[in-house]
This record gives structure tokens, sequence and C-alpha cells, in this order.
């Protein structure tokens, strides 16, 4: 019997993992007496600025409760209704958002672009663009890109550029979707704003929750018009937490020392470490190029049913009967090596 309380590390996702330490430590001291509320709390404008010194540049900051949120609120303020969104057909704004970038956009398209390991290129957005432009057709206005992409590969900064270009090309605005984007700074050693307003991002979805914060990310626009009237956007939906403080303190933690950074090296490493045992065992193939904190490996039934009766958790539905192996800011060498052995 399996038993309810487990609480073994897995590979499942890196949302499994737990708060990491330096914004459970804000977060507690957050707790202390009273502050005021919706956003209007020291943490929430200590947590903005951090933001801002890290991206080095004036931007307009928000902090919405998950990704789905923030990803579709923010590409609703980039659009109107008749217009059309351009991602990767494997995007998570398309596959894992139950139509929320349609629904807050009030139905704009999202259209679907094809590409190895991941990514998109400058040929298929030029092909979308230019297939119609008449008045059937919903207009693209907006680029989205999803940097670690959704198969844990990365744009080098001249793909990103090529693609940014082609975007101001056809004037569209460029939203890149971040969950992941700690791991992306931690592996290219790129500075945040490299690969972000100066490579001609509009809005950059920050993600902390899979990176060790408890819950939140924040909605970053280095196009500042775009973040007009945003706040009501945010209430509207839901998105405006009364005890913002909770939400953003545990960004003050994770960011001012660096851990962000630290955590996103560290699952990084591990799956480095993970990816190099799975290399040595036969029938495995490793499926995209690891290089941030994801593996997909293609293991034989017989295996993936072995490691399961195990207990260990991870996900085959992503990459057609591939198995993602996901590492976080807490897994341990161990845990690497205890999942390899069960092999
Ligand atoms: C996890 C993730 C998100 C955010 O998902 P929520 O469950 O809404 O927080 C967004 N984009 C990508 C690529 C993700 O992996």
């Amino acid at each position: 019997m399996e038993n309810p309380m487990e609480t073994r590390r897995q590979f499942a996702s890196d949302n499994y993992a737990g708060i990491c330490p330096e914004a459970f430590a804000t977060l507690t001291e957050a707790n202390q007496g009273h502050a005021r509320s919706y956003g209007n709390d020291p943490w929430t404008a200590r947590a903005a600025d951090l933001i801002r010194e890290i991206f080095e540049t004036p931007c307009e900051v928000f902090f919405v409760f998950n990704g789905t949120a923030a990803n579709s609120l923010a590409l609703a303020s980039m659009c109107q209704s008749y217009n059309s969104i351009l991602c990767y057909e494997g995007a998570h704004i398309e596959t894992a958002e139950c139509g929320a970038p349609e629904f807050f956009s009030n139905g704009s398209k999202v259209l679907l672009l094809p590409g190895a390991n991941g990514k998109i290129d400058p040929v298929s957005i030029e092909g979308i663009v230019n297939k119609r432009t008449d008045i059937h057709y919903p207009k693209p206005r907006v680029l989205s890109l999803t940097h670690a992409t959704e198969m844990g590969t990365l744009y080098s900064l001249d793909e990103l550029r090529a693609l940014t270009d082609t975007a101001r090309k056809f004037n569209l605005r460029v939203h890149m979707d971040g969950a992941r984007f700690a791991n992306a700074i931690a592996a290219s050693g790129l500075a945040p704003k490299e690969i972000t307003w100066q490579a001609g991002v509009d809005v950059l979805c920050f993600g902390g929750t899979k990176n060790g914060l408890p819950i939140g990310e924040a909605v970053v626009f280095f196009n500042q018009e775009l973040a007009k009237e945003f706040d009501y956007r945010c209430k509207q939906a839901g998105q405006l937490a009364s005890k913002m403080r909770f939400v953003s303190a545990p960004w003050v933690g994770a960011l001012q020392e660096g851990a962000w950074l630290r955590h996103a090296a560290h699952a990084n490493e591990m799956a480095r470490q993970l990816e190099q045992g799975l290399r040595l065992i036969p029938n495995v193939e490793i499926t995209f190029p690891r290089q941030t904190n994801t593996v997909f490996a293609r293991v034989p039934q017989a295996n993936i049913d072995k490691l399961r009766g195990r207990g260990w958790q991870f996900y085959t539905h992503v990459s057609q009967g591939d198995c993602r192996l996901m590492c976080s800011w807490d897994t341990t060498e161990r845990d690497v090596r205890s999942f390899l052995q069960d092999f």
C-alpha cells in the first residue's frame, strides 16, 4: 500500500518541491504584526525594487498567484480580441492553461508553430504571418516564447535576437514565459537584461514557484505602456491578493542574496548528473538536449513500470511517452543515485 503521507523527493515536477529556506525566512518575517493590504506594503515594494535591480532597468512589476494567470493576463494586455498570439505548438499557454489566454483576452486566437527541441524559428513565424493578410484572419500581434522551453532547452542569444528581430519586422510584441527563467539564467551565464529587454522582450512572466517559492509569479513589463491599468486586470481576474505580502515576501528572500540563482544552478547540476547516469544505462535514450533542470529519456516500458512500482513518480505525458525527469532546488545527489540504482 502506498503511504498517503509519503514525502520522498520525486522527479515529477519542480513544483513538487517545498519552500526554500531563504523564502521561508522572509515569509516568517513578514508575519510579524500588521502591514497594509492589497500590495501597498513594504515587502511588495522591496520585491519589485529587487526585480528592477536584477534587470537593471525601470519596469513595472505585478505579483500574481500562478503562471497561468501571469501568462494569460500579460497576453491579454498585449493584444486585442481580434489579434492572434504565435507560440510553439507544445507551449504551456496552448497545452496547459485550459484556454485561459484566449479567455482573458476575450478570444485572441493562439496560432501554433512547430519546431525542433521545443524551440520555434524565424522562418515559421514568417510563414504564419505571411500566410494570410486579409481581414478574415486573426491579425498576428504577439510572439510568445518560453525560456527555458517546455523541453528544458535554451534559446541562444543569437536565436533569441533572430526571433525578436522577426517579431519587430512584423510588428509583433514579444512575451516571454519564464516559468523556469532562473534555470535559464543559471545555465546560460547571461545577465537577465541580455535575454529580456535588451533582446526585445516586452513582457516577462518571471517564475518563482518552481524555483522554491510557496506561490507566485511576477509579471514584469519592460514595455511600461503595456502595464497601463494592468492592476485592474489582475483585480478583475481574482489575482490581487489582499495579504499580498505573503506572496511578495518570499521573493525578497529568494532574490536579495542571490538564492534564486544558486537554487536554479543546483537543480541544473542535479539534472546534469541524472543525465550522465542515464546515459550509462543500456536501452535508455536521452531525447532532448539537457540544458537546464529537465531530462527527457526514452525508457523501455518494463523499466517505467518497475520504477513506478518502487514508488518513483515522473511524467510520461509531455513528450510521446518519454520520461520527463525534473530536478528541483532541493534534489540531492543521493536522490539522483538512488533513482539510478532502482533502474
Ligand atoms: C509550470 C509552468 C507555468 C505555470 O503554470 P501554473 O500551474 O499556472 O503556475 C507556465 N509556463 C510553463 C512553461 C510552465 O512549465
